[in-house]
C-alpha cells in the first residue's frame, strides 16, 4: 500500500489485494453541516464530485425526508483506471459489467470518457443511484431527483440509475435548491498577521498603564484580557470586552498563579505577565 496525497489535501490510498487493485480517496475535511453522502460501500469515492453537485446531493440523498434513507449512491468519481476496467469489461461481455464508456473517447471539447471520470476541472459530475429502502419506485426517485437538478442522462439503453447534474453544454436547474448553497467552499484558515497583533497588543499596553483595567471596564483591552487569560488557561467567560465577575475571578487566578499582587486590577505588571 501507498500513500498520495491528492490535490484537493485529502490522502489517496492504493491498495493491492490479490491482483485487484482499489484506490480510495480519504476526504481530507468534511464540509461543516453537510453529513457524508450515503454510499452502498465505502469504495465509492464521492469526494470527488463537483461540490455544488454534492450539495445538491446532499439536499436530495440526506435532507428530503422521502428520500432519506432510502437511496444510497453505488458508483460516484471513477479513476481513468476503474473506467477502463469497467469498459474492458464490458466489451468482453463478462457477466455483471453493464455499458460503460470508453475513457478515452472524447465526446465534447475538453469532455473525456465518462461523465463518473475526472473531467478537466477535476471533478466527477455523474453517480449511479440504488434503492435500498422500502416505498420507492425508480420513477419516483427521478422525479424527485429533478427537483434538485439531477437528471437521468443515459437514455438509450437506459439506465435509470445513473444522474448527473449537469452535462456537457450545461447545468441543470434546481428549483428545490432556492436558498440553499450552490456552491460549498473549502474553509480557508485566515492568515494571522502576528507582527500586527503584537503591536496591537503593544499599543493596548500602553493605554492599560496609563489606566489599568478592572471590574466595569469594558473596551477592546478587556476583550484581549480575556482572550489572553483564556490561552493561559484560566477561564473569563466568554471574550465580550466587559469586565465582569468571571474576568475579575480569572485575574485574580491569575495573579495568584503568578505571584503577582491578587487585586483583579489589571496594570503593566499583569498585562505584561499575560503577554510578555
Ligand atoms: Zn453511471
Amino acid at each position: 500500500m501507498f500513500k498520495l496525497q491528492d490535490d484537493r489535501g485529502g490522502t489517496q490510498l492504493s491498495y493491492e489485494i490479490l491482483s485487484l487493485s482499489f484506490t480510495r480517496t480519504v476526504p481530507a475535511l468534511k464540509i461543516k453541516g453537510m453529513a457524508n453522502l450515503p454510499t452502498t460501500s465505502k469504495w465509492v469515492r464521492t469526494d470527488l464530485l463537483h461540490p455544488t453537485f454534492k450539495a445538491r446531493l446532499h439536499a436530495f440523498l440526506n435532507e428530503d425526508s422521502r428520500i432519506s434513507g432510502r437511496v444510497s449512491i453505488v458508483s460516484g468519481v471513477r479513476s481513468y483506471a476503474d473506467q477502463k476496467r469497467l469498459y474492458d469489461g464490458w466489451v468482453a461481455r463478462k457477466p455483471g459489467f453493464n455499458l460503460a464508456a470508453n475513457p478515452d473517447r472524447k465526446f465534447a471539447p475538453g469532455w473525456q470518457g465518462s461523465y463518473h471520470m475526472q473531467q478537466s476541472d477535476g471533478y466527477g459530475h455523474a453517480v449511479d443511484l440504488r434503492i435500498v429502502g422500502r416505498g420507492l419506485t425508480t420513477g419516483d426517485v427521478a422525479r424527485i431527483a429533478k427537483d434538485y437538478g439531477i437528471k437521468q442522462t443515459v437514455l438509450n439503453p437506459f439506465e435509470w440509475w445513473h444522474f448527473q447534474w449537469r452535462n456537457s453544454s450545461g447545468i441543470f436547474p434546481a428549483p428545490a435548491m432556492e436558498g440553499k448553497p450552490t456552491e460549498t467552499k473549502t474553509a480557508v484558515k485566515k492568515k494571522v498577521d502576528m507582527k500586527g497583533v503584537g503591536a496591537a497588543i503593544a499599543q493596548l499596553g500602553e493605554a492599560v498603564r496609563r489606566q489599568p483595567l478592572r471590574r466595569g471596564s469594558k473596551n477592546t483591552a478587556v476583550k484581549v484580557l480575556q482572550q489572553g487569560l483564556a490561552n493561559k488557561g484560566f477561564n473569563p467567560g466568554y471574550p465580550d470586552g466587559i469586565f465582569g465577575r468571571k474576568t475579575s475571578l480569572a485575574v485574580r487566578n491569575f495573579q495568584r498563579a503568578s505571584g503577582l499582587v491578587v487585586d483583579s486590577i489589571v496594570g503593566p505588571a499583569t498585562w505584561k505577565a499575560l503577554f510578555g
